[in-house]
């Protein structure tokens, strides 16, 4: 298949990569970030996406989207499908798909779970919103990238699944992180937390997969002296966006809620800048109840 990828940084760089290595003909462009193996260099945004098949997006925010998308749309093909794989706000995916609607274009968001671990390997999993005929086109590409892409319904579904599962994950690895503290001060080892929770009601991916105590579980940042993995800056984009729809949409997430306030502390005042998400362990341990 002909493609066209905008931003090719720490995730779009390993999934061009593997699109090119399974043979499709893939253009890339980014503002800064070197084309990886296989990917044809662009000199703009619109003329990777000229001729192509599926465009594939990659960007920091939904601001960037909107402008790439409004760029990028107008040069694309009849009957091609433009397909956005960021991590951004419910509405500017929506606002993305309207206006490729509006050119008689197909139009996903398809968020990605898996990190740049899994975008390397190729087993990310996309979690796809819009229409049946565009998933279908792109589903071959999903099969490339990762090792399950879910439909979730129609525009904006993929992003809406993906902020309430990073919701979910947000307040999990709080939960785990200040329960851990709690053990420490109780006097009960790490280990012997670890062996009782990862098999009882306790238990969690932030637990069982990606364990923030070092030395304990499976291999995690935290072994790597917290260096990311998934940064808590990152982190806390995803429980942003998850309070700005459940304002929009008028849902009640206190736990949300606070655990956006805690990383934003984190992150902003404390010193959780570049650290893994896990990190918040650390910073419970020899805190006193506030
Ligand atoms: P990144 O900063 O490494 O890559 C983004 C790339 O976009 C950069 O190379 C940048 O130069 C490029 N870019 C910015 N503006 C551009 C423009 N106007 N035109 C062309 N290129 C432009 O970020 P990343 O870690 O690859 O994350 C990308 C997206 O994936 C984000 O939305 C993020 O939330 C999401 N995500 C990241 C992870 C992760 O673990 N890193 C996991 C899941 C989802």
């Amino acid at each position: 298949m002909k493609i066209g990828f905008i931003g090719l940084g720490n995730m779009g760089g390993p999934m061009a990569a593997n699109l090119a290595r399974a043979g499709h003909a893939v253009a890339g462009f980014d503002l800064a970030a070197p084309m990886p193996e296989g990917v044809a260099k662009a000199a703009t945004a619109a003329e990777a996406a000229a001729g192509a098949e599926v465009v594939i997006t990659m960007l920091p925010n939904g601001a960037i989207l909107r402008a790439v998308a409004a760029e990028v749309i107008p040069a694309m093909a009849a009957g091609a499908v433009f397909c956005d794989c960021s991590t951004v706000d419910v509405d500017s995916a929506r606002a993305a798909a309207a206006q490729a609607a509006a050119a008689g274009l197909g139009a996903l968001d398809a968020p990605v779970s898996g990190g740049v671990g899994g975008a390397t390997a190729g087993t990310l999993t996309f979690m796809v919103g819009g229409s049946a005929d565009a998933f279908a086109k792109v589903k071959p590409l999903f099969d490339v990238m990762g090792q399950k892409a879910v439909h979730c319904g129609e525009a904006g579904a993929g992003q809406a699944a993906k902020i309430c599962n990073n919701m979910i994950l947000g307040v999990t690895m709080i939960a785990t992180c200040e329960a851990f503290a709690l053990a420490d001060k109780l006097g009960l080892d790490r280990q012997k937390m670890f062996d009782v929770v990862s098999t009882s009601s306790g238990y969690s991916w932030s637990m069982n997969a990606y364990c923030p105590a070092p030395g304990v579980g499976p291999q995690s940042p935290a072994d790597n002296g917290y260096k990311p993995g998934f940064a808590a800056e990152l982190m806390l984009k995803d429980l942003r966006l998850s309070q700005q729809a459940a304002e929009a949409a008028d849902a009640d997430t206190p736990m949300g809620q606070l655990a956006a306030a805690l990383y934003a502390r984190f992150v902003e005042d404390e010193d959780g800048k570049g650290q893994d998400f896990s990190a918040m362990l650390p910073r419970f341990v020899g805190r006193h109840r506030e």
